[in-house]
């Protein structure tokens, strides 16, 4: 199936371009970008142009930022193709809803896609989790936003997100293992001076489970989810890659497909079955923090 990626800056280039390349589904046909190219393929700058230039297309991903996202997602389902989302879906819940209600009306596939869930340790976590009771827990999810985010002013937009761009990532695989709902019950999220995003967030969620998101992490990066339960103690470290159970290893040495061709399979299955995925329990938990959180103004934040 042909496809055409959107927004090609730094996750196109580092992941969907490379997973789609080695793809058995997927064959990348066009991009669409004021300034990012990939060699060999041919380059739009407008979606509309893309979209009347190539009904061979099936398919969309959408690789921009949430804010200017929801605009294109609209025109890829209105032109009828299938349309894959980064995460976060959107810049809002409610945008997210009317992008899956068109999809459902012009019988497209909508797949808001949560790479971190496709981490090798999350299924099997998920598995182990089931049947027991959480009893508390803690996410660390520390990253430095100078080496992930280099230049990205846009995350520290209102819409971008802040912290919370990662963060979401840790709550995608949280929401997912969980054997029960978890909603927030209070944060607390420190905002530099200068910017509208918060550049740190501490969360208090039900089951006794807090979050402690920083964007200022030097050296050694964090991204660890530790829970107690009735029946033992689960971690899943480097993102959901690795996965410990009673503080032992818990995962053998299996080739991994890795993330982002693990989403374009999924996204080829949704199609084929004509299915939809759309799951906005992160979002929720990210959207009650800005509507809960209390903020705290620290200094100026620049690049
Ligand atoms: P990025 O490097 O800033 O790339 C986004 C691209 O979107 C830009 O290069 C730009 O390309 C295009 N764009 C169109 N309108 C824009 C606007 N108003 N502001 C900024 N860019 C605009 O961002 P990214 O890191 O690839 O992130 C994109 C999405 O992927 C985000 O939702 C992010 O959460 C997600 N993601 C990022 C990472 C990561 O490690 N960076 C990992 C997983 C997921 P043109 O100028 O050529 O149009």
């Amino acid at each position: 199936m042909r496809i055409a990626l959107v927004g090609i800056g730094k996750i196109a280039l580092d992941q969907h371009v490379p997973a789609l390349a080695a793809s058995p589904d997927w064959e990348l046909a066009a991009t669409v970008s004021r300034h990012g190219r990939v060699d060999g393929v041919e380059a739009f700058t407008d979606i509309e142009a893309m979209l009347a230039a190539r009904p061979d297309i099936e398919a969309v991903s959408l690789c921009l930022p949430p804010v200017p996202r929801f605009e294109a997602a609209q025109a890829v389902l209105a032109a009828g193709r299938h349309l894959m989302l980064e995460k976060p879906p959107g810049a809002t819940l409610a945008e997210v809803h009317i992008l899956r209600d068109m999809a459902q009306a012009a019988g497209v596939t909508l797949f808001a896609t949560w790479h971190s869930r496709m981490a090798r340790g999350v299924g099997p976590a998920q598995r182990w989790l089931a049947g027991r009771r959480v009893t508390g827990g803690r996410i660390i999810w520390r990253e430095d936003v100078r080496r992930w985010h280099p230049g990205q002013d846009w995350i520290f937009d209102a819409g971008g997100m802040g912290v919370f761009d990662p963060g979401i990532n840790a709550l995608s695989i949280l929401t997912a293992i969980l054997p029960a709902p978890v909603r927030l019950l209070g944060a607390e999220l420190d905002v530099p001076a200068n910017r509208q995003a918060p550049i740190a967030a501490r969360l208090s969620l039900s089951d006794g489970i807090t979050a402690d998101f920083d964007f200022r992490q030097q050296g050694p990066q964090t991204w660890d989810i530790e829970l107690a339960t009735d029946g033992g103690k689960l971690a899943l470290r480097m993102g959901g890659n690795l996965l410990e159970l009673d503080g032992r290893p818990a995962l053998g040495e299996d080739s991994i497909a890795g993330e982002y061709p693990a989403l374009y399979a999924r996204m080829a299955e949704l199609v084929r079955s004509a299915a939809q995925d759309v799951d906005l329990a992160p979002m929720v938990l990210v959207a009650d923090a800005f509507t809960l959180g209390r903020r705290f103004f620290g200094p100026p934040f620049e690049f």
